[in-house]
Parts: structure tokens; C-alpha cells; sequence
């Protein structure tokens, strides 16, 4: 008896408490987590692609059309990183309000200063970054602005909590802003220092902590290297003297491994999101795992 009713009055508990949680999709991981930064509990979020899957191609599982169906905010990365698999994701959804345009919608780039912004707008060659670099949250001061973008919506949707999520949204700038300048000390040691990497990913990082990227094995951003690609890259691996090849967790490491082996270098596989590996929980774990496992290669 005693035990029904407690599990009576915790159904009671959590569906009161699921009835009045903002229900938030995001894209990729680093989106929730920020969302859960600012949001806090007043927040139920779930990503739609998981931390070690590449974000530009992600399979449109039905299931994803239910959680948007009924979510009230949707985040996306943008600058069509998402083409592929959002759109057809939306349309089945049928939600107006997380439709672009929608209260919901949230576009995480907006004010976001972008890297590598074409002159002109060309899906020639299978380029898949056509509007300018997506991959910006791997700048943790972008961090900031997505949380900025995260903030509006949420004050927008829920006017009633508006001052707790600038709280926290201030809570949240302020551990980037101690963060950063950790990151930052950390790696200084180790300014321009010159490497290769697989998918242009990482200008952003670059930008921030000083590496210096030379070439990619992926001849251009979502085509596979090629024979050819990667002996050129051998070569300037060995005229320059560069020892250190960035992977991602979705690539297979055949490509950066015969790199290695016929220039000498060594592989490091770095997060692109929170989720790649167990250990990185949330939008600040990813730097402390990619500043930790840089260190331990150029020491
Ligand atoms: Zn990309």
C-alpha cells in the first residue's frame, strides 16, 4: 500500500514537473548542453545526433519526427551543416512552431563572426561548407554567443523564469571566460605549431589556442581522401617537418594512420562534441579533453 502510493505521488511529481519543462531537440550535443547550462531544470533537452557521429551526415530516424512533433524549441548549428537530415526532419514533424521562422526556432550561428565564408555560395565539387565554416562551436567563445542565441529563445518562450536563465546564462560566461585563459595558458607552449588534419573542422579551435593547420587529408571538406591527396600530404609532412595529424571520431583511422606511417607522424583523435567519448559530459569537458590529449602530443 505504502509503496503504491509513493510511486503515485512520484508519477505525480515527475508529470507535473515534465508538464511544465520547456521540451527542447537540438541537433548535436554541445547545443543541449548549453541549453541545459542556461535552461537548468526548467529544461527537458535531447540531441538528435550523438557526440560521435559526424554532424553533417546523420540518419533521419523516425523516432527524431516524434521528439520534434512535440518539442517547443527546436537548435540548430546551421549554415547548412544539417542539410542533409534536418529538413526532411522538420517537414515529417509538422510543428509550426519550431519551423524556421517559428518562436521555437533557434539558428545557434546567428552573430557568430564566421571563418572561411566563400565569395560566392557553390555546392561544385561536393563542398559541404558552403556558407562559411559550420563547425564553430569548437571556439568556447562562440560558446558564449550560442548561449546568448539559447538565452532569447528561452526569455522569448518562458518570460515568467527570464531572470533565472540570464543567472545562469551569466553563471555560464563567466566559467568560459576562467576556462579559456586555462585552455589557453596551457596550450601557449605550444603557439603555432604546425598540423594536418582530416575535415576542416578546427579553424575556429585554431584561432583560439594558436595551432597552425596546414592541410587536410580530405581533398575538400565531405570527400574522402584520395591516393593522390594523401601523398602530397606526405610529402609536405616530411619537407616540413610537421609530426602531428588531428582525427575525428567518426573517421576510420586507415587514412591518418599510412599518413603517419609514411611521414613518421603521430595521430591524435580529438572530440568534435560533447558525448565523443564518456568522459566529456558537457561543453566544458570538450576543451579540457582536446587541450589534455594535445598536450600529451606535443609533449
Ligand atoms: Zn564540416
Amino acid at each position: 500500500m505504502k509503496k503504491s502510493i509513493i510511486v503515485i505521488f512520484a508519477l505525480l511529481v515527475f508529470s507535473i514537473q515534465s508538464y511544465s519543462q520547456i521540451k527542447i531537440v537540438t541537433t548535436i550535443p554541445d547545443l543541449k548542453s548549453i541549453a541545459e547550462q542556461i535552461g537548468g531544470e526548467r529544461v527537458d533537452a535531447f540531441s538528435i545526433a550523438t557526440g560521435y557521429q559526424n554532424p553533417h551526415f546523420v540518419d533521419p530516424k523516425p523516432s527524431y519526427i516524434l521528439k520534434l512533433a512535440k518539442a517547443d524549441m527546436f537548435i540548430t548549428v546551421g549554415l547548412d551543416l544539417e542539410i542533409g537530415w534536418v529538413p526532411p526532419l522538420l517537414n515529417s514533424a509538422r510543428n509550426a512552431k519550431i519551423q524556421k521562422g517559428g518562436e521555437g526556432y533557434v539558428d545557434a550561428s546567428i552573430n557568430i563572426p564566421l571563418l572561411q565564408v566563400p565569395t560566392s555560395v557553390n555546392r561544385g565539387e561536393g563542398d559541404i561548407h558552403i556558407y562559411g565554416n559550420p563547425h564553430y562551436w569548437l571556439d568556447p567563445l562562440n560558446g558564449k554567443i550560442i548561449a546568448q542565441n539559447i538565452y532569447n529563445a528561452l526569455a522569448r518562450l518562458d518570460p515568467e523564469h527570464q531572470s533565472e536563465f540570464q543567472a545562469r546564462l551569466k553563471k555560464f560566461n563567466e566559467t568560459i571566460d576562467v576556462k579559456i585563459k586555462e585552455w589557453e595558458s596551457k596550450l601557449a607552449k605550444y603557439k603555432n605549431t604546425k598540423v594536418i588534419v582530416y575535415h576542416n573542422e578546427w579553424p575556429y579551435f585554431e584561432q583560439r589556442f594558436g595551432l597552425k593547420i596546414v592541410d587536410f587529408l580530405e581533398p575538400k571538406p565531405g570527400i574522402p581522401p584520395t591516393p593522390s591527396q594523401l601523398a602530397k600530404i606526405i610529402g609536405i609532412m616530411k619537407r616540413e617537418n610537421l609530426k602531428i595529424i588531428i582525427n575525428s571520431p567518426y573517421f576510420t583511422s586507415e587514412a591518418t594512420d599510412l599518413v603517419a606511417r609514411n611521414s613518421g607522424g603521430k595521430v591524435v583523435t580529438l572530440a568534435t562534441s560533447v558525448g565523443a567519448y564518456p568522459s566529456i559530459k558537457n561543453y566544458f569537458d570538450l576543451f579540457d579533453y582536446n587541450v589534455y590529449q594535445l598536450l600529451s602530443v606535443f609533449q
